[in-house]
């Protein structure tokens, strides 16, 4: 309330938007809670951004004042020279670590705690309608500019209740959540409104997330929900396994952002008594669309099966629809073996990028927008993503899933992280390639990692060869990049 009134007095008005540059902290909570609730919009912006795209952000967003934490000034240092609207830079600390900046004179540096201390712990709420903008986050968009999603009050209410409906995440007041997805990346999957909706305590894990910290806030915080991208819980896991320690706390992992490996599924669950949920979900869609929770009637009937239940994206949750169609728009069957682009629609879907309208293709009639991604949908309704829609390999024809083929490689003990590209082929048009990047001081060896397929997929599908490589580059949000590999691998020519 405090932070609302500064905000009022320092000339901010409805729908102006606030920049926040932070990691997953209470300070972060209050500026979610003190813009979105007064009106204005809350505008989180990824800090692993390079600064030419931060200032594009900041300013196609028109952002008048930017909450940053302390760790994040060199960035904003640097992406401020070409600030447009700037006014105001609101340093997230208290007056005893301030520090001095380099920005331009014509912006204002506020110090957190100095900017809320005088103001009154009362505020009155406006009602404000349903459709009244909230809260805005741009996709990191590998090709383009990135593109804004605004969410209104209504978008990411229905969503919150959605992620609380019991077989979807719910939190309850017994929970305690850690959200390892950041705060930047579409609100933390929308946990800074489910949990507090709930009574939930969250935990809030600040700028490192790595397994050591993570597992001891696990542990003193006695965590029973997390949620984050598989990368990190890759981490995690590697750390449990060697320091011996446990997370018994811990009952479920949420996983998504990217298709989660069988081997997180069971080392988590087996090892360390975790259940690890799959969920798919995008920006643009607040993003969740789907999770893994089977019903009566599709009871395993052992622990093989079980995790091959577990693989699936999942179902699509109450207020969110979704289906398959072909590349003329025709609708699909949803028979667990057609693979077609997958339409979503539904309450907290976009309409539209925010003032943006270069891919205006996406949005199709009745409200149905074009993910990107490529998907099956089975019998039961369990959908599984094959591939980005860019991404995807045709071979003699054929659609090869580079997904499938990358969680079968990262089983390999040896293998830190995959990734499966195409490269031409004379006779098969495309054929697939798995990029390796081995754990640290490991050498696994070609033959083994090509052992690995056999049974598993079909004989054609198998990579032509491997090419091993000290990093495989992620995005902002943790995705392998894959036009990077493309550009560097893709004339690879097959031994
Ligand atoms: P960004 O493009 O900003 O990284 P998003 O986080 O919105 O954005 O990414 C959404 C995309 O991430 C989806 O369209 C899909 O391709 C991928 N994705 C999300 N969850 C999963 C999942 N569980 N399995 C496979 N892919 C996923």
């Amino acid at each position: 309330k405090k932070l609302a009134n500064a905000f009022k007095s320092f000339g901010l008005r409805e729908s102006d938007r606030v920049g926040t540059l932070a990691w997953n902290g209470y300070r972060h909570l209050e500026i979610y809670y003190a813009t979105s609730s007064s009106g204005l919009v809350c505008h989180t912006i990824n800090p692993r951004l390079h600064p030419d795209q931060v200032s594009y952000i900041v300013n196609h967003a028109k952002d008048q004042v930017l909450c940053i934490d302390l760790n994040i000034l060199p960035l904003v240092e640097k992406a401020s020279k070409n600030f447009e609207a700037v006014k105001a830079i609101i340093i997230m600390t208290d007056n005893k670590n301030m520090v001095q900046t380099n920005i331009k004179d014509d912006i204002e540096i506020i110090c957190y705690e100095d900017f809320i201390n005088d103001h009154s712990d009362q505020f009155d709420w406006p009602l404000l309608d349903e459709k009244t903008a909230s809260s805005l986050c741009y996709t990191s968009g590998t090709t383009g500019n990135p593109k804004g999603v605004l969410y209104s009050h209504r978008s990411t209410v229905l969503h919150a209740y959605g992620m609380n409906l019991k077989d979807v995440v719910p939190y309850g007041v017994k929970d305690v959540v850690l959200p390892v997805v950041p705060m930047f990346h579409v609100n933390a999957w929308g946990t800074p409104y489910a949990a507090p909706m709930c009574g939930t305590k969250i935990v809030f894990p600040g700028a490192k997330l790595d397994g050591e910290n993570l597992t001891n806030l696990m542990n003193d915080e006695k965590v029973t929900i997390s949620l984050g991208v598989p990368t990190i819980w890759l981490l995690l896991l590697n750390y449990l396994r060697d320091s011996g320690k446990k997370i018994d706390t811990v009952k479920r992992l949420i996983i998504g952002g990217s298709s989660c490996p069988r081997t997180l599924f069971e080392g988590f669950e087996d090892e360390f008594g975790a259940e690890v949920i799959h969920a798919w979900g995008m920006t643009e869609m607040s993003p969740l669309g789907t999770v893994n929770m089977p019903s009566l009637g599709e009871e395993p009937k052992d622990r093989t099966e079980y995790y091959d239940q577990k693989l699936p994206q999942g179902r699509t949750i109450f207020g969110h629809q979704m289906k398959l169609v072909d590349d003329d728009g025709n609708d699909l069957p949803e028979d667990g073996i057609t693979q077609g682009r997958l339409l979503s629609r539904g309450f907290w879907v976009l309409k539209e990028y925010f003032e943006d309208s270069s891919e205006k293709d996406r949005f199709l009639d009745d409200g149905w927008f074009d993910t990107g991604d490529v998907a099956k949908i089975d019998q039961n309704g369990f959908m599984t993503i094959t591939d980005r829609t860019k991404d995807i390999i045709k071979s003699g024809g054929e659609w090869i899933s580079s997904i499938d083929l990358e969680n079968i490689c990262v089983g390999h003990p040896e293998v830190a992280n995959a990734a499966v590209i195409s490269v031409p082929h004379e006779k098969w048009e495309e054929r697939p390639i798995v990029i390796v990047q081995p754990m640290p001081g490991k050498s696994p060896v070609k033959e083994e990692i090509l052992e690995m397929y056999n049974g598993r997929v079909s004989k054609w599908m198998i990579p032509d060869d491997v090419i091993f490589t000290d990093n495989i580059p992620l995005g902002a949000t943790g995705k392998i990049l894959k036009n990077k590999l493309r550009d560097q691998f893709g004339g690879h020519k097959i031994s």
